[in-house]
């Protein structure tokens, strides 16, 4: 691509950065729209996030996503967030329209919609969620506003999930049993932890225990086939991976920068897979 005193910039904070897949993604839809950007991405320490967000607004900068460690320290160098990011607490994407810095929350947006789309007649009745850590905040949101009923949440640490649960007049907290009885009631199993990433643990639960139309995810999306979606597999539920979460996440935040809802399409989780 050409690139000259017009091109734009938009980017990704994080520290580190370098496995960040959304650089991908977004120079992908830039491409295929059209559109006279770039994305990079931007490695910022914690302690130099406060001087690089105005310096990067004064450069020109479309806007940025955000991701660990930042989306929680950014809060208050934001000058308004949205709805979704004041509950869930954290901004994973900032648009720098008319001199104003706007925070948005798009993970509950993106993990939700990866569920809608890939699923039919899912009962809304109880979810088990598995882990309270940033990620989960977003997963709870994003459960009380599609109408669970029972949103039950175990997490290693208790005191966490009894935090992420004032977040939902639904929610509960169980204790962390990987054998726990939640699975017989559970009509969604979601797991938001670390365990099954590569190099982690594996996240095993008592899965015949479960209805046969239990639904499960793991928003972990490296590998895309973690131990605990191959465990439902074997067991015969239906599985969603992580991959459309951040594929989805993404195309929000594409959308407020670019006014464009760019497509999530075949050719890019062939060119993320390959990246992964
Ligand atoms: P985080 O804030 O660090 O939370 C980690 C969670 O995992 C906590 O609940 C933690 O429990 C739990 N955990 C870690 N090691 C554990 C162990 N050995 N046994 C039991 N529990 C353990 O991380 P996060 O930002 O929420 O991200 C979590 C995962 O989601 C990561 O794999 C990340 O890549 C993925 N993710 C995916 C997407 C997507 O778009 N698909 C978006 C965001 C995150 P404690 O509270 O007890 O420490």
């Amino acid at each position: 691509m050409k690139i000259d005193g017009k091109t734009r910039f938009a980017g990704v904070i994080g520290w580190p950065v370098n496995h960040s897949l959304s650089p991908v993604i977004h120079n992908h839809w830039c491409k295929k729209y059209g559109i006279d950007a770039v994305y990079l991405p931007l490695p910022v320490q914690p302690e130099n996030l406060s001087e690089v967000i105005p310096a990067l607004a004064k450069m020109g900068c479309v806007g940025v996503n955000l991701t660990i460690p930042h989306k929680e320290l950014v809060l208050p160098l934001i000058d308004a967030v949205d709805d979704v990011a004041l509950r869930v607490g954290a901004v994973n994407t900032i648009d720098f329209k008319s001199g104003k810095y706007w925070g948005y929350n798009t993970d509950a947006y993106g993990f939700w919609h990866n569920i809608e789309e890939n699923t039919r007649d899912l009962r809304k009745d109880t979810a088990l969620v598995i882990g309270a850590g940033g990620a989960a905040r977003a997963v709870v949101c994003a459960l009380h506003d599609a109408g669970f009923q029972h949103i039950l949440i175990m997490n290693r640490t208790r005191e966490k999930a009894e935090i992420l649960c004032k977040l939902s007049s639904q929610a509960k907290v169980i204790e962390w049993d990987i054998a726990t009885n939640a699975l017989e009631k559970a009509d969604f199993i979601v797991n938001t932890t670390s365990l099954g990433m590569k190099g982690e643990q594996p996240l095993t639960l008592a899965l015949e225990k479960c209805k046969d139309n239990c639904l499960v995810t793991d928003i972990v999306y490296t590998p895309i086939a973690t131990p605990l979606l191959q465990q439902a597999e074997e067991r015969g539920l239906a599985t969603i991976n992580g991959l459309g979460m951040l594929l989805y996440q993404a195309q929000k935040a594409f959308h407020h920068w670019f006014g464009i809802l760019p497509d999530v399409d075949e050719t890019l989780r062939r060119l993320v897979l390959i990246k992964e």
